[in-house]
Formats: structure tokens, sequence, C-alpha cells
């Protein structure tokens, strides 16, 4: 997969876990005793990135847990995936994953988040980052520990930023995560930080006579149904290119997370639809429990359905003109924030990519190429080319002729790990007892 389109009739010889050669069947010569993958009627595509993804233990599940849920991106064809919150701990396991001891993806870990204040009942995960000259040190510290990024998010105060982005640029590191209302979509793109949600795109379209001193829904402010939500009236969706157009001037990359976004606070998944989600059995009883009650706060008395709609319009209106104005976007799925199974809401991202506007090929970039190119990786990662490392999926229905396809996984390659669908089902069956810890523990 390189440019749109099937190439048919490929056969891959794959030696030490890179792609050696590439070709029709006569062109290719077998090393003696290859072993042999049929693999025809199949659809290989590269493996997949989630570019948003936390860990339970963000939430308080057991540490021992983590050797089980790293099982579950592979499952879904998830073969990297960058983690948004990063601990210590997390660079141990991406170490033992590395080395071969763990089956995991290959992860990129961003820094602990950088959090100004921490008002809610939730468990705090994080760097409290309420001092701008101890946070412009963290950055220079986050690094040499191994941090793949610095992650920013809530309550971000402008000289902070200005401290975190500054040594970020002196240390050679990338800037990521939310923007806050306090920072503005302005200065994010001057510092050409990577925009995690779109945080801050909404308050750019609002008019001058906006009320709640243009202070809406993006980040938290999706919560507050009284003074944030209102302001949807505001949006004017004539601004919508001339955002587009600021923003692929920066040259930034842009990770929506809409599925996240519209379907737990716009569509509204009843209790029903909730149960039947992909990857429902293995969220941890415990963090249902505190995702239903945050789910009922919400939905006992949601936003007008108008709004709401609005919300969704707009949301996918900007996706789409990011797109045609180049910004290259990225694919991450916010999990396992709510519902959200890790690897199995990767593919419902794609999927909204695609109610976005964006061809079912241009969202398979987002979770392919795009990210690779990002994370400096495209010379072994993100498509399938001679000389790559052997990083693809194989599916039993072609993803461009319908979107859903991504989840038809009959097999996943990486480098020289190969898991067949039967060792799939192996990996699903041992991480099932995630979905029974019923009491968070430190
Ligand atoms: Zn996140």
């Amino acid at each position: 997969m390189v440019k749109e389109g099937v190439d048919e009739d490929k056969t891959v010889v794959i030696l030490d876990g890179k792609i050696e050669q590439i070709g029709s069947r006569q062109e290719i010569r077998f090393p003696k005793g290859a072993k042999r993958i049929d693999a025809k009627g199949g659809f290989m595509i590269p493996g997949l990135f989630d570019m948003h993804l936390h860990f339970y233990h963000d939430y308080g599940l057991a540490e021992k847990y983590l050797i089980e849920e790293v099982k579950l991106p592979v499952v879904n064809g998830v073969t990297t995936v960058r983690i948004m919150d990063g601990q210590e701990n997390y660079l141990a396991l991406k170490k033992r994953i590395d080395k071969g001891e763990v089956t995991g993806p290959e992860m990129f870990i961003a820094s602990p988040q950088f959090v100004g204040k921490w008002p809610f009942k939730g468990k705090f995960s994080g760097y409290m980052a309420d001092s701008a000259a101890e946070a412009g040190n963290k950055v220079a510290e986050f690094k040499k520990l191994g941090y793949s990024e610095i992650k920013l998010a809530q309550f971000i105060t402008p000289s902070v930023y200005e401290a975190v982005t500054t040594a970020a640029k002196k240390e050679g590191i990338k800037v990521t995560g939310h923007v806050g209302p306090d920072v503005k979509l302005y200065r994010a793109l001057h510092a050409r930080q990577q925009i995690e949600h779109m945080d801050e795109f909404i308050e750019a379209l609002l008019t001058d006579s906006t009320i709640n001193n243009g202070k809406s829904v993006s980040d938290v402010g999706v919560w507050n149904k009284k003074t944030a939500w209102p302001t949807l009236q505001y949006v004017d969706e004539s601004r919508i290119d001339a955002l587009a157009k600021r923003v692929s001037d920066a040259g930034i990359y842009v990770t929506p997370t809409n599925y996240f976004f519209i379907n737990f606070f716009a569509r509204g998944a009843t209790g029903e639809q909730v149960r039947n989600m992909r990857g429902y059995d293995y969220v941890p009883a415990f963090h249902k429990k505190n995702v239903n009650a945050s789910q009922e706060y919400f939905w006992k008395d949601p936003p007008p359905e108008d709004w709401r709609r609005k919300y969704i319009a707009v949301r996918y209106k900007m996706v789409d003109a990011l797109y045609k104005a180049g910004t290259r976007l990225m694919a991450g799925s916010d999990g396992p924030e709510w519902y959200l199974a890790p690897g199995f809401t990767l593919h419902s991202e794609l999927e909204a990519f695609t109610e976005a506007g964006l061809s079912n090929f241009a969202a398979l970039e987002t979770a392919t190429k795009n990210p690779a190119m990002y994370m400096g990786i495209e010379d072994r990662k993100g498509t399938i080319e001679k000389g790559k490392r052997a990083d693809f999926i194989l599916l039993e229905k072609n993803p461009l002729i319908d979107i859903k396809n991504t989840r038809t996984i009959q097999a996943v390659f990486m480098s020289n790990k190969f898991y067949d669908r039967k060792a799939l089902d192996k990996l699903l069956s041992e991480a099932i007892v995630i979905g029974s810890v019923a009491v968070g523990e430190e």
C-alpha cells in the first residue's frame, strides 16, 4: 500500500523481520527452507498506528495487568502505539516488548502529561506543572528518561506554555497534546505544537458577539452544558476554510479523536449500544462503573439536539477542510477513555474519518503513513515496501470498499513475529482477565 488501489497477486518474502522481496510469484526467488503462508484472496495493509492511547493503569488498574493489556492492540492489527501520559513503568514495559519478552505493539511514550491544576474527583495522573521554571526544567529530564515527546494536558498557563515550548525547542523534542483556553490556538500554531482533539478549533470559529468570553466546548469545556454548549450558536462555519489554511501553514499534525467526542458527547450511545461495543468485555468492571456514572451525569440533561448536531457537523467539516488544505491527520482513539477498549476503537476512528468525507484510502493513511512520517520512522514503517519492516496485517475483506473491513483481521505480522487467527484468539482469551477486575488498585 503506497498508492491508492489494490496490487494483485503479490508475494512478499520476509527475511530477518524485513521485507526482502515483493513482486509477482514469477519474479520472486524463494529462499531455501522458507516457510510459506497462503494469503490467497486476502488483503494486506500496513500495521495500524493508534496515536492517542492510554493505559487502564492511569485509572487505577494494577500494574500486573499491563502485559495483558498490550496484547489487545496487536489482536486488532495495531502494531504501533503512542502512549499519551507516560510513566517510568511504561518505559520499562516498552523495553520488555522491544526485547521480545512481552507480546505488544511498538510503543512511543510521551512524557507524563503536564497539568496546570486538578479540580476533578478522578485519580490524578501526570506531572503538576504549576511553576513555569520547574516545568521548563522537566523537559530535559523527561527527554533523558526516554520519553518521545512532551505531552501537555489541561489548565496550562501561558507562562508554563512558553517555558515548556522554549525548553523543548532547545532540547530537540516535540510538544504534543491539548490546547487550553488560556493558551489559545494562535500560540500553539506559532509554537508548532502537535494538536490533539482539535482543541480550540471551534473557539477559533466563533463570531465576536459570542457569549461566555469565547470559551466553547473544546477539551473539558465539553462538560459545561450551561455556558459552553450555547456558544455553538455563534459558530461561523464560513470561517472553517481560513482556519484550515492557518493550520496547514503551520505545518503541524492533528489528531482529531472524533469518535470519542462525537460518540459520547454528541450522539449519546444508549446502554445497549455501549454493551454491544467491540471490546466492551475487556473494559475493567471498576472502570465501567465510573464511566457509567459520568455518562449518566452528562446524559440525564443533555445539550439540545440541534447544538449536538452542529457540534458533529462542525467537527467533521473541520477535518475535511484540514485534509483538503494539506494538513496531515493522524488516527488516535483516546482509549481506554470511557468504554474505548485498547485496539478495538482505533477502527471506529477510521470510520469517523470517512464520515467526515475522507476516502477510505486517506483514512487508512491517518493510521499508517502519516503517523510513521510524524514519528520519523517512515524508512521502516507506514507502507509495505522492500526494505521496510515486515509490519502488516492480512484482512479477509477489502478496506477500500468498506472501511469497516479493517476489522476482518486474519493475521498480524510484526517483524519476525507472526500471529495467525488462532494465535490472535489465544491472546484475546488471555487478556479477558482485565474485564473482571472490580476494584482499581494502586
Ligand atoms: Zn488522551
